[in-house]
Protein backbone atom coordinates (compact mmCIF):
# COMPACT_ATOMS: atom_id res chain seq x y z
CA UNK A 1 0.00 0.00 0.00
CA UNK A 2 1.35 3.08 -0.72
CA UNK A 3 2.13 6.29 1.83
CA UNK A 4 -1.50 7.78 2.04
CA UNK A 5 -0.31 11.44 3.39
CA UNK A 6 2.48 11.83 1.52
CA UNK A 7 0.03 10.78 -1.91
CA UNK A 8 -2.93 13.17 -0.46
CA UNK A 9 -0.45 15.94 0.27
CA UNK A 10 0.71 16.13 -3.41
CA UNK A 11 -2.53 15.53 -4.48
CA UNK A 12 -3.59 18.86 -2.48
CA UNK A 13 -1.04 20.33 -4.16
CA UNK A 14 -2.86 20.24 -7.46
CA UNK A 15 -6.44 21.17 -5.88
CA UNK A 16 -5.33 24.47 -4.48
CA UNK A 17 -4.41 25.30 -8.04
CA UNK A 18 -7.88 24.58 -9.40
CA UNK A 19 -10.26 25.24 -7.05
CA UNK A 20 -11.22 29.17 -5.22
CA UNK A 21 -8.98 29.47 -1.99
CA UNK A 22 -12.62 29.78 -0.42
CA UNK A 23 -13.59 26.25 -1.47
CA UNK A 24 -10.30 24.92 -0.20
CA UNK A 25 -10.49 26.25 3.09
CA UNK A 26 -13.67 25.23 3.60
CA UNK A 27 -14.24 21.76 1.76
CA UNK A 28 -10.83 20.36 0.57
CA UNK A 29 -8.94 20.93 3.65
CA UNK A 30 -11.14 19.12 5.85
CA UNK A 31 -11.02 15.69 3.85
CA UNK A 32 -8.91 13.06 5.33
CA UNK A 33 -7.62 10.42 3.20
CA UNK A 34 -8.14 6.99 4.70
CA UNK A 35 -6.73 4.64 1.96
CA UNK A 36 -6.19 3.48 -2.17
CA UNK A 37 -7.47 -0.36 -1.54
CA UNK A 38 -6.19 -2.85 -4.17
CA UNK A 39 -9.22 -2.51 -5.97
CA UNK A 40 -8.43 0.75 -7.02
CA UNK A 41 -10.98 2.50 -4.35
CA UNK A 42 -9.37 5.77 -3.24
CA UNK A 43 -11.29 6.40 0.33
CA UNK A 44 -11.33 9.83 1.76
CA UNK A 45 -13.82 11.18 4.40
CA UNK A 46 -16.21 14.52 5.05
CA UNK A 47 -16.15 15.91 8.32
CA UNK A 48 -20.08 15.56 7.99
CA UNK A 49 -22.80 14.57 6.36
CA UNK A 50 -23.36 17.85 4.41
CA UNK A 51 -19.72 18.03 3.52
CA UNK A 52 -19.65 14.85 1.99
CA UNK A 53 -22.47 16.45 -0.04
CA UNK A 54 -20.68 19.27 -1.29
CA UNK A 55 -17.23 17.57 -2.09
CA UNK A 56 -19.68 14.81 -4.21
CA UNK A 57 -21.49 17.76 -6.11
CA UNK A 58 -18.64 19.98 -6.48
CA UNK A 59 -15.62 18.31 -6.46
CA UNK A 60 -15.38 14.64 -6.82
CA UNK A 61 -14.32 15.02 -10.68
CA UNK A 62 -11.82 17.69 -9.77
CA UNK A 63 -10.46 15.59 -7.00
CA UNK A 64 -10.52 12.56 -9.47
CA UNK A 65 -8.23 14.50 -11.51
CA UNK A 66 -6.24 15.34 -9.05
CA UNK A 67 -6.07 12.22 -7.77
CA UNK A 68 -5.15 10.69 -11.93
CA UNK A 69 -2.41 13.08 -12.32
CA UNK A 70 -0.48 12.10 -8.71
CA UNK A 71 -0.70 8.42 -9.13
CA UNK A 72 -1.26 8.00 -13.22
CA UNK A 73 -3.89 5.66 -11.95
CA UNK A 74 -7.77 5.95 -12.92
CA UNK A 75 -9.41 5.73 -9.17
CA UNK A 76 -12.68 5.86 -8.36
CA UNK A 77 -13.64 8.22 -5.42
CA UNK A 78 -15.00 7.24 -2.79
CA UNK A 79 -15.87 9.66 -0.34
CA UNK A 80 -17.79 8.50 3.48
CA UNK A 81 -19.27 11.17 6.31
CA UNK A 82 -18.18 10.62 9.71
CA UNK A 83 -20.51 7.65 10.54
CA UNK A 84 -19.68 6.13 7.74
CA UNK A 85 -16.11 6.52 8.03
CA UNK A 86 -16.13 4.67 10.96
CA UNK A 87 -18.07 1.62 10.18
CA UNK A 88 -15.56 1.52 7.25
CA UNK A 89 -12.72 1.62 9.36
CA UNK A 90 -14.37 -1.34 11.29
CA UNK A 91 -15.11 -3.45 8.61
CA UNK A 92 -12.52 -1.89 6.49
CA UNK A 93 -14.67 -2.79 3.57
CA UNK A 94 -15.94 -0.52 0.72
CA UNK A 95 -19.74 -0.38 0.73
CA UNK A 96 -21.26 -0.33 -2.58
CA UNK A 97 -24.09 2.22 -1.82
CA UNK A 98 -21.45 4.93 -0.72
CA UNK A 99 -19.38 4.42 -3.99
CA UNK A 100 -19.43 7.94 -5.58
CA UNK A 101 -18.11 7.99 -8.83
CA UNK A 102 -18.82 5.09 -12.16
CA UNK A 103 -15.78 2.65 -12.32
CA UNK A 104 -13.91 3.44 -15.60
CA UNK A 105 -11.51 0.94 -17.34
CA UNK A 106 -10.41 3.48 -19.37
CA UNK A 107 -7.71 5.14 -18.47
CA UNK A 108 -8.60 8.24 -19.99
CA UNK A 109 -10.83 10.78 -18.52
CA UNK A 110 -13.98 10.26 -20.45
CA UNK A 111 -15.10 14.01 -20.82
CA UNK A 112 -11.52 14.89 -21.95
CA UNK A 113 -12.93 14.47 -25.71
CA UNK A 114 -12.33 16.11 -29.23
CA UNK A 115 -15.73 17.17 -28.91
CA UNK A 116 -15.87 18.14 -25.53
CA UNK A 117 -12.75 21.35 -26.59
CA UNK A 118 -13.67 24.32 -27.87
CA UNK A 119 -11.96 25.41 -30.70
CA UNK A 120 -10.95 29.02 -31.48
CA UNK A 121 -8.15 31.15 -32.65
CA UNK A 122 -6.01 30.72 -29.40
CA UNK A 123 -5.89 26.82 -29.76
CA UNK A 124 -7.15 25.67 -33.21
CA UNK A 125 -3.78 24.66 -34.56
CA UNK A 126 -2.70 22.69 -31.60
CA UNK A 127 -6.11 21.06 -32.21
CA UNK A 128 -5.54 20.62 -35.41
CA UNK A 129 -2.18 18.98 -34.63
CA UNK A 130 -3.41 17.07 -31.89
CA UNK A 131 -6.61 15.66 -34.35
CA UNK A 132 -4.34 14.47 -37.21
CA UNK A 133 -2.09 12.33 -34.75
CA UNK A 134 -5.08 11.01 -33.44
CA UNK A 135 -6.03 9.95 -36.70
CA UNK A 136 -3.01 9.17 -38.24
CA UNK A 137 -0.44 8.41 -35.18
CA UNK A 138 3.36 8.21 -36.34
CA UNK A 139 2.93 9.61 -40.06
CA UNK A 140 3.02 13.25 -39.30
CA UNK A 141 4.70 15.89 -36.34
CA UNK A 142 6.87 13.36 -34.51
CA UNK A 143 7.30 14.33 -31.92
CA UNK A 144 4.82 16.51 -31.63
CA UNK A 145 5.26 18.72 -28.73
CA UNK A 146 2.80 21.31 -27.51
CA UNK A 147 3.00 24.24 -24.54
CA UNK A 148 1.43 26.94 -22.78
CA UNK A 149 0.50 28.05 -19.19
CA UNK A 150 -1.59 26.00 -17.06
CA UNK A 151 -5.48 25.21 -17.58
CA UNK A 152 -5.29 26.20 -21.00
CA UNK A 153 -5.97 22.58 -22.32
CA UNK A 154 -2.79 20.56 -22.60
CA UNK A 155 -3.85 17.87 -20.65
CA UNK A 156 -7.49 17.67 -21.95
CA UNK A 157 -6.03 17.14 -25.89
CA UNK A 158 -3.83 14.33 -24.66
CA UNK A 159 -6.69 12.61 -23.45
CA UNK A 160 -8.76 13.24 -26.26
CA UNK A 161 -6.11 11.48 -28.18
CA UNK A 162 -6.31 8.63 -25.96
CA UNK A 163 -9.70 8.15 -26.14
CA UNK A 164 -9.98 9.05 -29.85
CA UNK A 165 -7.44 5.89 -30.44
CA UNK A 166 -8.95 3.41 -28.09
CA UNK A 167 -12.63 4.43 -29.91
CA UNK A 168 -11.13 4.18 -33.08
CA UNK A 169 -7.90 2.41 -33.36
CA UNK A 170 -8.45 -0.01 -30.07
CA UNK A 171 -5.69 -2.68 -31.44
CA UNK A 172 -3.26 0.42 -30.94
CA UNK A 173 -0.50 0.49 -27.73
CA UNK A 174 -0.68 4.04 -26.34
CA UNK A 175 0.25 5.09 -22.88
CA UNK A 176 0.41 8.18 -20.96
CA UNK A 177 2.42 9.37 -18.35
CA UNK A 178 3.33 12.58 -16.40
CA UNK A 179 6.33 12.84 -16.60
CA UNK A 180 7.38 12.65 -13.00
CA UNK A 181 5.55 9.41 -12.84
CA UNK A 182 8.28 8.17 -15.59
CA UNK A 183 10.90 9.31 -13.52
CA UNK A 184 9.71 7.72 -10.35
CA UNK A 185 8.91 4.53 -12.20
CA UNK A 186 12.33 4.05 -13.39
CA UNK A 187 13.59 5.07 -10.12
CA UNK A 188 11.67 2.40 -8.30
CA UNK A 189 12.57 -0.23 -10.87
CA UNK A 190 16.51 1.09 -10.47
CA UNK A 191 16.07 0.46 -6.49
CA UNK A 192 14.36 -2.65 -6.77
CA UNK A 193 15.47 -6.45 -5.43
CA UNK A 194 15.37 -7.50 -8.59
CA UNK A 195 16.63 -4.91 -10.54
CA UNK A 196 17.55 -5.98 -14.34
CA UNK A 197 14.06 -7.59 -14.89
CA UNK A 198 12.53 -4.47 -13.02
CA UNK A 199 14.52 -1.95 -15.34
CA UNK A 200 13.20 -4.26 -18.27
CA UNK A 201 9.55 -4.35 -17.54
CA UNK A 202 10.03 -0.89 -17.09
CA UNK A 203 11.41 -0.37 -20.78
CA UNK A 204 8.53 -2.85 -21.92
CA UNK A 205 5.34 -0.70 -20.47
CA UNK A 206 7.76 2.63 -22.18
CA UNK A 207 8.95 1.67 -25.53
CA UNK A 208 6.65 -1.73 -26.65
CA UNK A 209 3.98 1.26 -27.62
CA UNK A 210 2.20 2.52 -30.51
CA UNK A 211 1.53 6.02 -28.62
CA UNK A 212 3.31 7.46 -25.93
CA UNK A 213 1.85 10.94 -24.35
CA UNK A 214 4.30 12.43 -22.05
CA UNK A 215 2.93 15.18 -19.83
CA UNK A 216 4.54 18.29 -17.86
CA UNK A 217 7.75 17.46 -19.41
CA UNK A 218 9.14 20.73 -17.59
CA UNK A 219 9.52 18.40 -14.33
CA UNK A 220 12.37 16.81 -16.29
CA UNK A 221 15.01 16.62 -13.73
CA UNK A 222 18.74 16.78 -14.04
CA UNK A 223 18.67 13.59 -13.27
CA UNK A 224 21.10 11.92 -15.52
CA UNK A 225 20.03 8.83 -15.42
CA UNK A 226 16.22 9.63 -16.06
CA UNK A 227 17.24 11.82 -19.10
CA UNK A 228 19.12 9.05 -20.31
CA UNK A 229 16.50 6.67 -20.01
CA UNK A 230 13.76 9.43 -21.24
CA UNK A 231 16.03 10.05 -24.32
CA UNK A 232 16.62 6.21 -25.11
CA UNK A 233 12.94 5.63 -24.60
CA UNK A 234 12.30 8.51 -27.56
CA UNK A 235 15.03 7.57 -29.82
CA UNK A 236 13.85 3.73 -29.65
CA UNK A 237 10.11 5.30 -30.35
CA UNK A 238 10.87 7.80 -33.02
CA UNK A 239 13.12 5.72 -34.82
CA UNK A 240 10.40 2.87 -35.40
CA UNK A 241 7.54 5.40 -36.76
CA UNK A 242 5.85 5.48 -33.10
CA UNK A 243 4.62 8.35 -32.37
CA UNK A 244 5.47 10.41 -29.10
CA UNK A 245 3.47 13.65 -28.07
CA UNK A 246 5.10 15.80 -24.76
CA UNK A 247 3.28 18.80 -23.28
CA UNK A 248 5.01 21.46 -21.37
CA UNK A 249 4.16 24.59 -19.78
CA UNK A 250 6.60 25.90 -21.51
CA UNK A 251 9.16 25.73 -24.93
CA UNK A 252 11.52 23.54 -24.68
CA UNK A 253 14.29 26.33 -25.10
CA UNK A 254 13.19 27.42 -21.26
CA UNK A 255 13.09 24.11 -19.50
CA UNK A 256 16.61 24.87 -18.50
CA UNK A 257 17.30 21.61 -16.98
CA UNK A 258 16.55 19.90 -20.74
CA UNK A 259 19.83 18.84 -22.11
CA UNK A 260 20.39 19.98 -25.53
CA UNK A 261 20.23 16.39 -27.52
CA UNK A 262 16.52 16.75 -26.41
CA UNK A 263 16.16 19.56 -27.16
CA UNK A 264 17.10 19.45 -30.62
CA UNK A 265 15.03 16.16 -31.26
CA UNK A 266 11.80 18.04 -30.26
CA UNK A 267 12.97 20.52 -32.80
CA UNK A 268 12.86 17.54 -35.54
CA UNK A 269 8.80 17.48 -35.17
CA UNK A 270 6.09 19.96 -34.84
CA UNK A 271 6.30 22.25 -31.72
CA UNK A 272 3.36 24.90 -31.08
CA UNK A 273 2.14 26.69 -28.58
CA UNK A 274 -1.65 27.00 -26.77
CA UNK A 275 -2.91 30.58 -25.68
CA UNK A 276 -5.55 31.88 -23.70
CA UNK A 277 -8.58 31.98 -25.28
CA UNK A 278 -10.42 35.30 -26.60
CA UNK A 279 -13.57 36.46 -25.28
CA UNK A 280 -15.56 34.60 -27.55
CA UNK A 281 -13.94 31.40 -27.28
CA UNK A 282 -14.23 31.73 -23.10
CA UNK A 283 -18.22 32.65 -23.71
CA UNK A 284 -18.22 29.40 -25.85
CA UNK A 285 -16.49 27.53 -23.38
CA UNK A 286 -18.29 28.29 -20.53
CA UNK A 287 -21.79 27.15 -22.72
CA UNK A 288 -20.45 24.19 -23.55
CA UNK A 289 -19.65 23.67 -19.78
CA UNK A 290 -22.65 24.49 -18.41
CA UNK A 291 -24.19 22.63 -21.26
CA UNK A 292 -21.93 19.45 -20.23
CA UNK A 293 -22.55 19.60 -16.42
CA UNK A 294 -26.20 20.54 -16.87
CA UNK A 295 -25.63 23.79 -15.21
CA UNK A 296 -28.34 26.74 -15.66
CA UNK A 297 -26.46 29.77 -16.13
CA UNK A 298 -27.55 32.46 -18.12
CA UNK A 299 -25.92 34.28 -21.07
CA UNK A 300 -25.63 37.69 -19.13
CA UNK A 301 -24.12 35.43 -16.42
CA UNK A 302 -21.96 34.03 -18.88
CA UNK A 303 -20.43 37.07 -20.44
CA UNK A 304 -19.89 38.90 -17.15
CA UNK A 305 -18.02 36.12 -16.21
CA UNK A 306 -15.79 35.54 -19.88
CA UNK A 307 -14.96 39.16 -19.25
CA UNK A 308 -13.70 38.54 -15.65
CA UNK A 309 -11.91 35.50 -16.09
CA UNK A 310 -8.96 36.16 -18.77
CA UNK A 311 -6.68 33.72 -17.06
CA UNK A 312 -7.08 30.02 -17.80
CA UNK A 313 -9.64 27.71 -18.59
CA UNK A 314 -9.72 25.97 -15.39
CA UNK A 315 -10.04 29.45 -13.72
CA UNK A 316 -13.33 30.04 -15.62
CA UNK A 317 -14.51 26.29 -14.92
CA UNK A 318 -14.33 26.95 -11.34
CA UNK A 319 -15.81 30.63 -11.31
CA UNK A 320 -18.90 29.14 -13.31
CA UNK A 321 -19.49 26.13 -10.75
CA UNK A 322 -19.09 28.72 -8.54
CA UNK A 323 -21.69 31.01 -9.76
CA UNK A 324 -24.25 27.83 -10.60
CA UNK A 325 -23.61 26.93 -7.01
CA UNK A 326 -24.19 30.16 -5.56
CA UNK A 327 -27.69 30.12 -7.12
CA UNK A 328 -28.36 26.44 -6.37
CA UNK A 329 -27.72 27.63 -2.33
CA UNK A 330 -30.14 30.17 -3.06
CA UNK A 331 -32.93 28.13 -4.43
CA UNK A 332 -32.81 29.29 -7.91
CA UNK A 333 -33.57 27.66 -11.03
CA UNK A 334 -30.58 29.53 -12.78
CA UNK A 335 -27.87 31.84 -12.07
CA UNK A 336 -27.81 35.03 -13.12
CA UNK A 337 -25.36 38.14 -13.40
CA UNK A 338 -26.49 39.21 -9.68
CA UNK A 339 -25.13 35.74 -8.76
CA UNK A 340 -21.68 36.11 -10.79
CA UNK A 341 -21.46 40.06 -9.64
CA UNK A 342 -21.42 38.42 -6.03
CA UNK A 343 -18.80 35.66 -6.40
CA UNK A 344 -16.33 37.96 -7.63
CA UNK A 345 -17.05 40.78 -5.40
CA UNK A 346 -16.46 37.60 -2.96
CA UNK A 347 -13.39 37.05 -4.63
CA UNK A 348 -11.83 40.70 -4.67
CA UNK A 349 -12.60 41.25 -0.81
CA UNK A 350 -10.88 37.44 -0.30
CA UNK A 351 -8.06 38.76 -2.02
CA UNK A 352 -7.79 42.26 -0.38
CA UNK A 353 -8.22 40.46 2.98
CA UNK A 354 -5.41 38.40 1.84
CA UNK A 355 -2.98 41.17 0.73
CA UNK A 356 -0.45 42.43 3.06
CA UNK A 357 2.13 45.37 2.48
CA UNK A 358 5.08 42.60 2.57
CA UNK A 359 3.32 40.95 -0.09
CA UNK A 360 2.60 44.08 -2.63
CA UNK A 361 6.27 44.76 -1.91
CA UNK A 362 7.88 41.74 -3.06
CA UNK A 363 5.46 41.15 -5.90
CA UNK A 364 6.70 45.14 -7.16
CA UNK A 365 10.27 44.06 -6.05
CA UNK A 366 9.74 41.07 -8.55
CA UNK A 367 8.31 42.69 -10.97
CA UNK A 368 11.32 44.79 -11.38
CA UNK A 369 13.97 42.11 -10.38
CA UNK A 370 15.32 44.71 -7.03
CA UNK A 371 15.92 43.42 -4.12
CA UNK A 372 13.66 44.07 -0.86
CA UNK A 373 16.54 45.83 0.81
CA UNK A 374 16.61 48.25 -2.55
CA UNK A 375 13.54 49.04 -2.41
CA UNK A 376 13.35 49.76 1.16
CA UNK A 377 16.34 51.59 1.55
CA UNK A 378 17.86 54.51 0.64
CA UNK A 379 19.06 54.35 -2.92
CA UNK A 380 18.19 57.25 -5.31
CA UNK A 381 19.04 55.77 -8.38
CA UNK A 382 16.03 55.42 -10.97
CA UNK A 383 15.36 51.89 -10.68
CA UNK A 384 14.85 51.72 -7.38
CA UNK A 385 12.63 54.92 -6.79
CA UNK A 386 9.91 54.23 -9.36
CA UNK A 387 9.33 50.83 -8.07
CA UNK A 388 9.52 52.43 -4.90
CA UNK A 389 6.88 54.82 -5.45
CA UNK A 390 5.01 52.36 -7.05
CA UNK A 391 4.38 50.27 -4.14
CA UNK A 392 4.25 52.75 -1.87
CA UNK A 393 0.99 54.01 -3.85
CA UNK A 394 -0.11 50.42 -3.98
CA UNK A 395 0.22 49.55 -0.42
CA UNK A 396 -1.51 53.00 0.48
CA UNK A 397 -4.37 52.92 -2.11
CA UNK A 398 -5.33 49.06 -2.08
CA UNK A 399 -4.85 48.92 2.19
CA UNK A 400 -5.57 52.48 3.21
CA UNK A 401 -2.68 52.34 5.68
CA UNK A 402 -1.57 55.28 7.44
CA UNK A 403 1.01 57.24 5.88
CA UNK A 404 3.65 57.19 9.02
CA UNK A 405 2.83 53.15 9.36
CA UNK A 406 3.98 53.02 5.05
CA UNK A 407 7.23 55.19 6.37
CA UNK A 408 8.15 52.67 9.04
CA UNK A 409 7.75 49.76 5.99
CA UNK A 410 10.42 51.77 3.93
CA UNK A 411 13.02 52.80 6.04
CA UNK A 412 11.62 54.79 8.51
CA UNK A 413 10.74 57.59 6.14
CA UNK A 414 8.92 60.55 7.22
CA UNK A 415 4.98 60.86 6.01
CA UNK A 416 5.49 63.39 4.00
CA UNK A 417 8.00 61.99 2.03
CA UNK A 418 5.45 58.62 1.56
CA UNK A 419 2.90 61.27 0.57
CA UNK A 420 4.47 62.68 -1.94
CA UNK A 421 5.10 59.47 -3.67
CA UNK A 422 1.94 58.52 -3.54
CA UNK A 423 0.18 61.73 -5.04
CA UNK A 424 3.26 61.57 -7.63
CA UNK A 425 1.97 58.17 -9.48
CA UNK A 426 -1.76 59.75 -8.47
CA UNK A 427 -0.98 62.50 -10.89
CA UNK A 428 1.35 60.30 -13.24
CA UNK A 429 -1.92 58.27 -13.79
CA UNK A 430 -4.05 60.65 -14.74
CA UNK A 431 -1.90 61.43 -18.03
CA UNK A 432 0.95 58.78 -18.13
CA UNK A 433 -0.26 55.63 -20.56
CA UNK A 434 3.09 53.96 -19.12
CA UNK A 435 2.23 54.58 -15.75
CA UNK A 436 -1.54 53.88 -16.15
CA UNK A 437 -0.28 50.35 -17.57
CA UNK A 438 2.23 48.96 -14.82
CA UNK A 439 -0.28 49.60 -12.24
CA UNK A 440 -2.63 47.76 -14.12
CA UNK A 441 -0.19 45.00 -14.47
CA UNK A 442 1.11 45.01 -11.03
CA UNK A 443 -2.62 45.12 -9.66
CA UNK A 444 -3.35 41.90 -11.72
CA UNK A 445 -0.46 40.44 -10.59
CA UNK A 446 -1.66 40.95 -6.65
CA UNK A 447 -4.85 39.71 -7.20
CA UNK A 448 -4.16 36.28 -8.61
CA UNK A 449 -1.15 35.66 -6.30
P1 LIG B 1 -3.43 22.03 -18.79
O1 LIG B 1 -3.05 20.60 -18.92
O2 LIG B 1 -3.04 22.86 -19.97
O3 LIG B 1 -2.97 22.65 -17.51
P2 LIG B 1 -6.12 21.01 -18.72
O4 LIG B 1 -6.09 20.20 -19.96
O5 LIG B 1 -6.03 20.29 -17.44
O6 LIG B 1 -5.02 22.15 -18.77
O7 LIG B 1 -7.44 21.92 -18.77
C1 LIG B 1 -8.01 22.52 -17.64
C2 LIG B 1 -9.50 22.42 -17.72
O8 LIG B 1 -9.98 23.26 -18.76
C3 LIG B 1 -10.00 21.03 -18.04
O9 LIG B 1 -11.18 20.81 -17.32
C4 LIG B 1 -10.30 21.10 -19.52
O10 LIG B 1 -11.35 20.23 -19.89
C5 LIG B 1 -10.72 22.52 -19.71
N1 LIG B 1 -10.41 23.05 -21.03
C6 LIG B 1 -9.24 23.59 -21.45
N2 LIG B 1 -9.31 24.02 -22.72
C7 LIG B 1 -10.56 23.76 -23.13
C8 LIG B 1 -11.26 23.97 -24.36
N3 LIG B 1 -10.67 24.56 -25.42
N4 LIG B 1 -12.54 23.57 -24.43
C9 LIG B 1 -13.14 23.00 -23.37
N5 LIG B 1 -12.55 22.77 -22.19
C10 LIG B 1 -11.27 23.14 -22.05
MG1 LIG C 1 -1.94 19.46 -17.58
Amino acid sequence: MQDISYTWQQILEKLELRVSSVSFMLWIKTIKPIEIDDKDNFVIAAPSVSAKNQILRNFIDTIGDCAFEVTGKPLKIVVLDQNEEIEYLKNSKVEEQIVAKKEEKNPFVAKYTFDNFVVGKSNQFVYAAARTVAENPGKRYNPLFIYGGVGLGKTHLLHAIGNYIREYSPELKIQYVPFDKFTSDYISSLSSPSKTQAVMEFRGKYRNLDILMVDDIQLISNKKETQEEFFLTFNDLILSNKQVIICSDRPPREISTLEDRLRSRFASGLIHDIQKPEIETRIAILHKKSQLEKYNVDDEAIEYIAENVDSSVRDLEGKLSEVYFLATLAGKKVATIEDAKEIFENHREEIKNELTPDKIISVVCDYFNISYNDITGKKKNKEVVEPRMLAIYLISEILSIPLVNIGKLFGGRDHTTIMHSRDKITEDLKVNKKTQTLVNELKKMLTSV
